[in-house]
This record gives C-alpha cells, sequence and structure tokens, in this order.
C-alpha cells in the first residue's frame, strides 16, 4: 500500500458490500510523445467503486492538467482534462486475461487512470489548426514577427525575412 494509488477495497469482493467513494490527489509527471501531465496542480480522481459479478465497477471522473508541445512550431500550452471512467476491476481468478486484475486486499488504480488520461492524448499536438510551424532550424517562428535585434543588418534573419516577403 506504498502506492498513493493504493486502495484496500477487500470488502467490495462480497456481493453484499455497499458501494464506496474514494478519491485522491497525486502528483505525477507522465510523459507521452508531446505531451505531459503535470505534478502541479496533482491529478485528481473520483471514483465510486461498486460490488458486481466477479468484480468491482470502477465509475468516476479524472483531472489532471495536460502541457502540450506543438509539434510544427514547438509551442507549449496547458489543458485541463477530464476523463469519465467506466471500468471493471477483475478478481484474480474469474478472467485472466482482464484488463484490471485484483489480486489481494488492495488494488493499485495507477495503470488504470494512467490508461485513462493518455490514451485520449493526441499523437501530433497542434498549438492551432493553421500552425504555420518554424521557419528554419535556428527556432524562429513564423506566428510571431521577427524582433528588432533580429532584423539588424548582419543577422541571418534579416535575410530570412527578405526572402520570405518577396516569396509571397
Ligand atoms: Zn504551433
Amino acid at each position: 500500500m506504498n502506492s498513493p494509488f493504493a486502495f484496500h477495497v477487500a470488502d467490495l469482493r462480497s456481493g453484499r458490500a455497499e458501494p464506496r467513494d474514494i478519491s485522491a490527489e497525486v502528483s505525477v509527471s507522465w510523459k507521452v510523445e508531446l505531451s505531459r501531465v503535470m505534478p502541479e496542480p496533482p491529478l485528481r480522481f473520483d471514483f465510486e467503486l461498486s460490488p458486481v459479478g466477479g468484480g468491482i465497477a470502477v465509475i468516476g471522473d479524472i483531472e489532471a492538467v495536460v502541457e502540450h508541445r506543438c509539434h510544427r512550431c514547438l509551442t507549449e500550452w496547458e489543458e485541463e482534462v477530464v476523463r469519465n471512467v467506466g471500468q471493471l476491476i477483475t478478481v484474480a481468478g474469474d478472467d485472466e486475461d482482464a484488463d484490471y486484475l485484483l489480486d489481494g486486499d488492495a488494488y493499485d488504480f495507477e495503470t488504470m487512470i494512467r490508461d485513462e488520461l493518455i490514451l485520449d492524448l493526441p499523437i501530433a499536438p497542434l498549438c492551432r489548426p493553421d500552425c504555420e510551424g518554424l521557419v528554419d532550424e535556428a527556432g524562429s517562428d513564423l506566428n510571431t514577427d521577427l524582433s528588432e535585434d533580429e532584423r539588424g543588418e548582419n543577422s541571418p534573419f534579416s535575410v530570412l525575412k527578405d526572402l520570405l516577403d518577396t516569396g509571397d
């Protein structure tokens, strides 16, 4: 029971048990491709656990803040994510192929919560549908004007800017 995602659920294996609510706030830093679940504010989950035949039903939601990085221009932004959860924890022995298996008195919800959060994250995040992306490998961005310094005569950006101005 060292994991902050682990809860005693042995009582819920009995068909006579009453449904029970659990909730917690946990700081995580899960990274997938160009998105990251932020440690602050901590991820929060609220689940109702109900005994059902062969397992425990999990219904509730997960809230987290996810930081995305645009795959074209590398701009980063944060998004509040809410996932509605409807899952089943299967008691080991009934169906060993189940996604979520209870083997013991406690269940660690980390894998389930991680799966739910990560499954719907974009593979290639875009800061906006018409993002123009990067101009070159130096990291300048077509979405923002060049600064005064970058317009200096000796700046390689001034050459690029001229090319772009005449190009269109
Ligand atoms: Zn972008």
